[in-house]
């Protein structure tokens, strides 16, 4: 067998556990094998593409090869371990940022080696050499958009930047002029390869991630990140074309089609149009906060809250990224068990988008042993809520918000929400009135029938533990 083919059965073999990775992580049960065979499939990739680098770079070139993954990978082990689950969704959205840096240095580099010099100088046969236009200016377009969209989908999932959607006058208009700029300088480009419309391509494309992504709203943040891992790999594939690297395309298609898919999914799970948020919120217009008045909050002691619980016939414990913070899924597993020991039926509702990843506290909650046949989602328990005595609401905000029902104007404005002020009494754990993460204020604090309890959730549940 030639080097070559050794090269090209590895990468069979790593595009197929890539497959079998992606079947293993779409369930539970199997993620773990699907872990196992992305981690084989990297690590037969790599050998394969270090192993044919190895024969056209000189010895120096492949020691500086093996520093820059030593050190990436440690740097990487190290992020891995220390970042906290609800730090999970920003590190992704940086990750995808390094991708379409990667992909806009390629095709910069692709500019380098082939179009600045003439396409005369190169290996390229004449009849491909438009192509390789194209791929130069496409691999760096989607790139761009990629890089920048990541940075400001990490700026708002870590909390530094407002997850309002910023919205500027015409801003699909400037979407579509962007799309336009970048269909009319390809073609430029592939009549007449020039620095010029490269440099002009980069701005256009870095400038337009920036913008579809902060003219998102914080309530449709799962969708971007999704749709950002879909850029990434349409990314990676474009820099595959580049580098004539079989394996980078097969791999960004795998990356760039499920995302797409995943991103396809959650739309409709949140009643949203697929288009509408890849386009950057086209279509979805946002009225400015007012000084509206919602009335006022009536708070609730511990001592009474858990007079009402040990009084109910019913409980649902909705909760959301506040649990998560304060790690309090343990005592409200304690808090389940001890009132369904005494016969009060408890059940859980968990909103698809709580948290800040997809299946954020059904984790939590395997976690601290609830048993799952009491977890139900939100479109089995959403019907429950009129029969139900008491709703506590752990650390959750947007995902309870009646305000995506009742007002068409508000950011979070058509997606499903727990419909929890149907109960008898609704019991909201959080520390303050500051908003959720759509950074809207939420009715349901103001309700006749809602009672605020006020301080970090775990420390509150077990105060109502004690007191029971
Ligand atoms: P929210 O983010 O809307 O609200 C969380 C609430 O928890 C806050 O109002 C906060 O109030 C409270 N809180 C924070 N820390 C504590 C604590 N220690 N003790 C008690 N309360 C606390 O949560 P939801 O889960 O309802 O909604 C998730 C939001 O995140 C949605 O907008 C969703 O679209 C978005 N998102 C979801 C992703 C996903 O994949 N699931 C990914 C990205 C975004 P206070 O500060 O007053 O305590």
């Amino acid at each position: 067998m030639t080097a070559l083919s050794v090269t090209q059965s590895a990468e069979i073999v790593a595009a197929v556990l890539f497959i079998l990775s992606l079947a293993g992580l779409s369930r539970h049960e199997t993620s773990r094998s699907g872990v196992v065979f992305g981690i084989a499939g990297m690590a037969i990739a790599l050998a394969a593409t270090i192993g044919l680098a190895s024969r056209s770079i000189a010895a120096t070139g492949i020691g500086l090869l093996v520093i820059g993954m030593a050190t990436g990978a440690g740097i990487g082990l190290w992020r891995a371990r220390v970042v906290e689950m609800t730090g999970m969704p920003e590190l992704i959205a940086m990750l995808h940022s390094f991708v379409g840096l990667a992909a806009v240095l390629v095709g910069w580099d692709g500019y380098y080696s082939v179009e600045a010099k003439g396409t005369r100088q190169t290996e390229i046969a004449p009849d491909l050499v438009h192509i390789h236009h194209a791929e130069v200016f496409i691999g760096v377009f989607i790139g761009a958009v990629t890089f920048t969209g990541s940075i400001v989908a990490f700026g708002k999932l870590s909390e530094q930047m407002k997850s309002r959607p910023l919205t500027l006058p015409g801003k699909n208009v400037l979407n579509l002029g962007a799309l336009v700029a970048f269909f009319t300088l390809t073609i430029a480009f592939v009549a007449s390869p020039n620095l010029g419309l490269l440099v002009a391509v980069t701005i256009v494309a870095l400038l337009l991630g920036w913008h579809l992504v902060i003219s998102i709203g914080g309530g449709d943040m799962p969708v971007v990140v999704s749709m950002l891992n879909s850029y990434s790999g349409w990314a990676a594939a474009a820099s595959g074309f580049l580098l004539n690297n079989n394996l980078l395309i097969v791999t960004g298609a795998l990356v760039g089609s499920s995302g797409a898919y995943l991103s396809y999914i959650m739309c409709t799970a949140m009643n949203r149009s697929f288009i509408s948020v890849i386009a950057g919120g086209f279509g979805i217009e946002v009225a400015p906060p007012g000084d509206e008045d919602y009335g006022d909050y009536t708070e609730i002691n511990v001592f009474d809250a858990a007079e009402l619980l040990r009084t109910s016939r019913s409980v649902i414990i909705t909760p959301g990224y506040g649990m998560a913070v304060a790690q309090a899924q343990y005592p409200v597993a304690e808090l389940a068990s001890k009132l369904r020991d005494r016969g009060i039926e408890v059940r859980f509702g968990i909103h698809p988008v709580a948290g800040r990843l997809p299946g954020h506290m059904n984790v939590l909650l395997a976690e601290a042993k609830v048993p799952y046949d009491i977890v139900l989602e939100m479109d089995e328990i959403n019907g429950d809520f009129p029969q139900t005595s008491v709703v506590l609401v752990i650390g959750a905000n947007d995902t309870v918000n009646p305000a995506a029902m009742d007002d068409p104007h508000s950011p979070i404005a058509g997606m499903p929400v727990l419909h929890v002020w149907e109960a008898e009494t609704v019991i909201v754990f959080k520390r303050s009135m500051n908003t959720g993460y759509a950074g809207v204020q939420n009715p349901l604090f103001f309700k006749d029938n809602t009672r605020m309890l006020f301080g970090d959730a775990r420390e509150r549940v077990d105060d109502i533990l004690r007191t029971l």
